[in-house]
């Protein structure tokens, strides 16, 4: 046994044989004498379990790549795990020109995200074991994706609990600052470097399609961001109002409003539960509601304020609508799990008064792949809801 090895716990091993690729600074027995990268990692008696990405300050100290010891974990090996992953999306090129490539643990590739807008690459590079393999990756990335450049959005917050700085770099050639992307016949401006996320939330890219085969009559937007929803739900309802709190992503809504020639979109900026309540004094009905919060629920203490903002959402989303209109309504809180999202939208719908149905459930797309022996991975889910009445 080397001094650079990873001794884990029996805890740590179980898990590990399990499926889940994580194990914790608590479960490691003998931290490896060496820095940031990939080590070696082996049970209390010294057996070989695999490889994994080594985070000397992060609470996840190990992230399983390999569980062959016998692999060797150089530039081809990131090549290959980066070709398969890239290759499972070869469905969705006839749908849209923007889609995730890798979903980090989804893909066996830890905390590493690639999204592609078209002919860029945006990656986040999100633990100090995975900073490590950069040129292999920026290599493999532009080897196999022919793309004209990569900029790394490494702003986000993670990165400070694995030591690492926050910073958004471009890693190959060059990239706009705006990139016009097609998703099912729409078109949209991402903003790569100060857009939220990597510049689109690519997760609701299918949910959005789903809501456009349905959408009629007078439709609501909310949480709209740059128009996502709205843009689609345009192309069958007579009128769409589109509302977000943020005035520059609504700027942008604009945009791709008139970039697909769409007039009968109106974007206002309000606070989505005081439009609400105003719109219920006014005695104002839909016909199509779209609920897209963003994460009420960061962490686990803050859960049960968080079931309340979306049970008091849901419910005036309910009492809004025509009989008949149907709420397509989602959370991406991964705290909110889908046994307690469906408890929510039944004390909403007990709440609202009125009676729904519950037409279908959504889970990720195939781009963001929710492994189910790894929970991390799974964060947004839906729910299509009609007004029986
Ligand atoms: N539906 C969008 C994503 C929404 S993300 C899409 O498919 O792309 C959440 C959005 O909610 C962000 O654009 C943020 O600006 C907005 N937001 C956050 N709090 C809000 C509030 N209280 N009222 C209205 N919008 C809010």
């Amino acid at each position: 046994m080397s001094g650079s090895d990873a001794v884990v716990s029996s805890r740590g091993a179980l898990r590990w044989t399990e499926g889940h690729p994580w194990i914790f600074k608590s479960d490691i027995t003998q931290s490896p004498a060496a820095p940031a990268g990939c080590v070696n990692v082996r049970d209390a008696r010294g057996r070989p379990l695999g490889w994994a990405l080594w985070s000397p300050a992060s609470e996840i100290a190990l992230r399983r790549v390999d569980a062959d010891p016998a692999a060797r974990i150089d530039s081809a090996w990131w090549h290959s795990r980066l070709a398969r992953a890239i290759g499972r999306r070869a469905p969705l090129e006839s749908d849209a020109t923007a889609f995730r490539l890798v979903h980090a643990e989804g893909d066996g590739l830890p905390s590493l995200v690639v999204d592609r807008y078209d002919r860029w690459l945006v990656v986040q590079l999100l633990s100090a074991g995975i900073e490590t393999f950069r040129d292999d990756i920026v290599g493999a990335l532009v080897d196999l994706t022919g793309c004209e450049g990569i900029l790394a959005r490494n702003d986000a917050s993670v990165r400070s609990r694995e030591g690492l700085s926050r910073d958004v770099e471009l890693l190959h050639g060059t990239v706009p600052d705006e990139v016009t992307v097609i998703e099912h016949g729409v078109r949209y401006v991402a903003a790569l470097r100060t857009g939220q996320k990597t510049g689109a939330f690519l997760d609701q890219r299918e949910n959005r399609a789903l809501v456009a085969s349905v959408a009629r009559g007078r439709a609501l937007d909310l949480f709209s961001y740059h128009g996502s929803f709205a843009l689609h739900l345009a192309r069958r309802a007579d009128q769409v109002i589109a509302v977000d709190s943020s005035a520059a992503a609504l700027d942008r809504g604009r945009q791709n409003a008139a970039l697909n020639g769409t007039a009968n979109i109106t974007f206002t900026e309000a606070d989505a539960f005081e439009f609400l309540r105003a719109e219920l004094q006014t005695g104002a009905r839909y016909q199509t509601i779209v609920v897209d919060p963003p994460a009420f629920a960061k962490n686990r203490a803050s859960l049960a304020g968080a079931v309340r903002g979306y049970r008091d959402l849901n419910l005036h989303a309910m009492r809004l609508l025509e009989p008949g209109g149907l709420l397509f309504t989602a959370s991406c809180s991964y705290h909110l799990t889908k046994p307690l999202f469906l408890d929510m939208l039944r004390d909403a719908g007990a709440a609202s008064g009125r009676r729904m149905i519950l037409r279908g459930l959504t889970v990720q797309p195939l781009d963001h792949p929710e492994l189910i022996t790894i929970p991390e991975t799974g964060y947004l889910k839906g729910a299509l809801l009609e007004a029986l009445d």
